[in-house]
């Protein structure tokens, strides 16, 4: 009879604790987390909401939309017990255009409050936007050289959260200027078909609308005659060697570092140069046309392609993607066209290099220097001297190697030298921008 009784308060112990487990064992709310958390959203692009609850789980979650004093039902779902984490996105499809606010309210599993669970709450603001910005072209006429650079100056009726001229695949950023009107240098590629060239004006606004308009532009093919280069075993051993062994310690064959130098580090230094044009001051710097180094030879031209000989075979096939320009040993460079230095280092292939911004997307490139008389960040003037011309990289005699790049993309740098080509292709466009004095 006392075992009995003993063993029923053990029991009626055991039922409490496990009781008590049941009640107590899940004491937190959800967590609610809404992404974007504010702002605007379109039809579109709606915000996710994510819940996670890792007690006992998530049980029931709603959604409520909040638009002028009306509340509409987005979402109103049961979960069963041990949904630790779900992601629902939130449709705003028959909502009206303009601020709403999203009322989120979510309870897990738990035992506790009689059984109801513990609740989490989360209201947040949002401005529903679902019209794409409108384009109105300013610029006419883009005339564009295979290779060469362009204009287009355009307005939008809403701000931008990226716009810019697309080609191929790529978008050529646009910059806005104090008049309010974009302005965008773009380019024909050199090794794109001019068939494949369907240059466009594309907006995206920040809730994700976006909206293309074409452009007026005539197109004209450029050939760009090949060259021959022989790499003699004399390069090899006393340039391609003592410069370049360090990139790949691992090669010990002079030619097959010569190829790995050629194609990879080429590779690399271009992706480089790329990534720096993709920082540009959001106003003109330069003025005017560009210099040409003085009293130079061009022993090497823009976009050539170039045959690689060695003991008479055909080794390698790369493209020249600047103008080399030769004169005397050591000539002083001077900067081009004003502007602020963006890279002033070494640059495998390009040797010493200076990168120049002048602003718009528009850099200038100074590859083969035996030395850099500026630092990153300086401001330069036109004719400036930045150093001087040299054999680092991959040289074969003493040249100045010079770039022109639209947002990191190689353009012919002649373009550049011709002030009626600047006048019709490039100021009398900004013009139509507000941008003057150039
Ligand atoms: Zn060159």
């Amino acid at each position: 009879m006392r075992k009995l009784k003993l063993l029923s308060l053990l029991l009626i112990a055991a039922a409490l604790i496990w009781g008590g487990y049941l009640l107590l064992r899940d004491l937190s709310a959800p967590t609610l987390t809404l992404a974007p958390a504010d702002g605007t959203v379109s039809a579109k692009r709606s915000p996710t909401l994510t819940v996670a609850d890792h007690g006992t789980g998530l049980k029931h979650l709603q959604v409520t939309a909040v638009q002028g004093g009306q509340s509409v039902e987005l979402l109103n779902r049961d979960y069963p017990a041990g949904t630790a984490q779900i992601t629902e996105p939130i449709s705003l499809k028959g909502l009206q255009e303009g601020p709403v606010e999203l009322q989120v309210r979510a309870v897990d599993h738990a035992r506790i409050r009689f059984g109801s669970g513990n609740p989490a709450e989360l209201a947040a603001t949002f401005t529903i936007d679902n019209q794409a910005p409108q384009i109105s072209v300013l610029s006419t006429h883009h005339n564009v050289n295979q290779g060469g650079a362009a204009v287009a100056v355009y307005t939008l009726s809403e701000e931008a959260a990226e716009t810019g001229v697309k080609v191929g695949d790529r978008l050529f950023p646009a910059y806005r200027q104090p008049s309010g009107a974009w302005v965008c240098f773009f380019a024909l590629p050199w090794n794109m078909p001019p068939s494949a060239f369907v240059p466009k004006v594309v907006a995206t606004d920040r809730a994700g609308n976006q909206r293309s308009a074409g452009l007026f532009y005539h197109i004209s093919a450029k050939t760009f005659p090949s060259d021959r280069l022989n790499i003699t075993p004399q390069f090899l051993e006393s340039k391609i060697v003592p410069d370049f062994q360090q990139f790949f310690p691992e090669i010990d064959d002079p030619l097959e570092l010569f190829l790995k130098v050629n194609r990879d580090l080429r590779k690399e230094n271009i992706a480089k140069v790329f990534e720096v044009g993709q920082q540009s001051a959001a106003a003109p710097l330069w003025s005017g046309t560009f210099l040409r180094q003085p009293n130079a030879a061009v022993p090497g031209y823009f976009a050539q392609p170039r045959v690689y000989l060695h003991n008479g075979l055909i080794i390698d096939h790369q493209t020249h993607l600047g103008i080399d320009l030769a004169s005397t040993a050591r000539a002083p460079v001077p900067a081009t066209n004003a502007g602020k230095v963006v890279f002033a280092a070494d640059l495998g292939i390009y040797g010493n290099c200076v990168i120049i911004d002048h602003g718009l997307g528009l850099q200038t490139l100074y590859g083969h220097l035996s030395q850099i008389d500026v630092r990153n960040g300086d401001p330069v003037t036109k004719g400036q001297i930045i150093g001087r011309t040299g054999t680092s990289g991959m040289a074969g005699g003493d040249h100045l190697h010079y770039d022109v790049l639209v947002s990191g993309q190689q353009v012919n740098p002649i373009e550049w030298w011709d002030p009626n080509w600047i006048r019709n292709n490039v100021t009398d466009k900004l013009a139509l921008a507000g941008v003057t004095g150039l």
